[in-house]
C-alpha cells in the first residue's frame, strides 16, 4: 500500500478509536433500589454504568425476578443493595437465575449496604406470625443521611477493590461526594430541628431511622403487622388511640397507597404527609440531595404552627 495512503488511513482511524474507549464503563452496577443506584453514580460518575431494578413508585420488598432483570444480574460486576432480608423475596432467585458467580453472596461482587450501619428494631425472637418481621432488623436504612454516608465510605472501597486500575478515581469521587454529603446533613439537621419531639403515625414501618436521626416519636403504625395492608378494625383502633396518645401527622412513603394515611388525616384531624422515601418518589427528590432536601421540606411544611 502507498505509505501516504496508508498514514492518511491511520490519522482517520485513530479519533474513532479514542472515541470508542470512554463509552466503555469499568465496572457494570446493578442496583436494587434508587438511592444505591444514586449513590453509585455519585461514587462511580463515567467509571460506572448502573442499572436500577425498582423505581421510586414500586414497593421494595415485592418485585418479580422478571427475566429483564435476570439478564441486568447477569452483566453485573457488582450488584449494590440494601440486605436486611429487605429483599429476601426476590433476589435469592435472581441471582440464582442469573448464573453470575461475580455476584453471589460472600463475592465481592455482591455489596448489601445495610451490613454497614447499626441496624434499628432487631427482633429479640423472630415470629413470622408477627408479619414481615426482619431478623436482621429494619432495612429502611436509607432515610437517616448519616447511614448513606456510612455506605459511600464503603461502596467506595468496593469499587476501588474491583477495579483497582481507578482507585484513586474512586476515591477522589468519594471525597467530594463526603464533603457536601456532610455540609447537606448539617444544614438538613438544623431546618430539621423544630420537628424534634413530634408523635407521629407511621403507614408501614418504613421511617425508624428517620425518626431516630430527627427525634420524630412513633406512637402508631397504620398496618397491623409490618407488611399486612392496613384493615377497616385496625384503622379504627390505631384513630382510637391517639384520643389518648395524639399525634401531629402520619407519614406514608411515596410508593404506597395514600387511602389509608387520607382516612387518619380526615378522622383524626391531621395532615397526611407524603415522603419520597427514595430518589424519585416525589418531583423533588430528583437526587439523593433533593431526597433529603425534600423530605425535610414535607415534614416542615406539615408541622403545627405555634
Ligand atoms: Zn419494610
Amino acid at each position: 500500500m502507498n505509505p501516504r495512503f496508508h498514514s492518511i488511513l491511520t490519522l482517520l482511524a485513530a479519533p474513532i478509536l479514542f472515541l470508542a474507549l470512554p463509552a466503555q464503563a469499568a465496572l457494570h452496577v446493578f442496583a436494587c433500589e434508587p438511592e444505591w443506584g444514586a449513590l453509585a453514580q455519585e461514587l462511580g460518575g463515567k467509571l460506572v454504568d448502573v442499572s436500577v431494578a425498582t423505581n421510586a413508585l414500586q414497593d421494595p420488598h415485592q418485585i418479580q425476578a422478571k427475566p429483564s432483570l435476570i439478564v441486568r444480574a447477569r452483566n453485573a460486576d457488582l450488584i449494590a443493595c440494601t440486605g436486611a432480608e429487605l429483599e429476601i423475596g426476590w433476589l435469592p432467585v435472581l441471582l440464582q437465575q442469573s448464573g453470575n458467580a461475580k455476584v453471589q453472596p460472600g463475592q465481592p461482587g455482591n455489596f448489601a449496604a445495610a451490613d454497614y450501619v447499626r441496624k434499628l428494631e432487631i427482633p429479640s425472637q423472630v415470629d413470622r406470625s408477627q408479619g414481615d418481621v426482619h431478623a436482621s432488623g429494619n432495612p429502611h436504612i436509607q432515610t437517616d443521611p448519616r447511614n448513606i454516608a456510612l455506605v459511600a465510605t464503603a461502596l467506595a472501597a468496593r469499587f476501588a477493590q474491583l477495579d483497582p486500575t481507578h482507585a484513586d478515581d474512586y476515591a477522589k469521587l468519594q471525597a467530594s461526594f463526603a464533603q457536601r454529603w456532610l455540609q447537606a446533613i448539617g444544614r438538613w439537621t438544623a431546618e430539621a430541628a423544630p420537628l424534634r419531639g413530634t408523635p407521629v403515625v407511621s403507614q408501614h414501618k418504613a421511617f425508624a431511622y428517620l425518626y431516630n436521626w430527627l427525634g420524630l416519636k412513633e406512637v402508631a403504625v397504620l398496618e397491623p403487622k409490618p407488611g399486612v395492608e392496613p384493615t377497616a378494625s385496625h384503622l379504627q383502633e390505631v384513630l382510637e388511640a391517639l384520643k389518648n396518645t395524639p399525634a401531629k401527622m402520619v407519614i406514608y412513603a411515596a410508593y404506597q397507597d395514600p387511602r389509608p394515611s387520607e382516612w387518619l388525616s380526615s378522622h383524626a384531624g391531621i395532615p397526611a404527609v407524603k415522603v419520597p422515601f427514595t430518589v424519585g418518589g416525589t418531583d423533588g427528590a430528583k437526587d439523593l440531595f433533593g431526597l433529603f432536601d425534600d423530605t425535610v421540606a414535607r415534614l416542615l411544611a406539615a408541622r403545627p404552627r405555634p
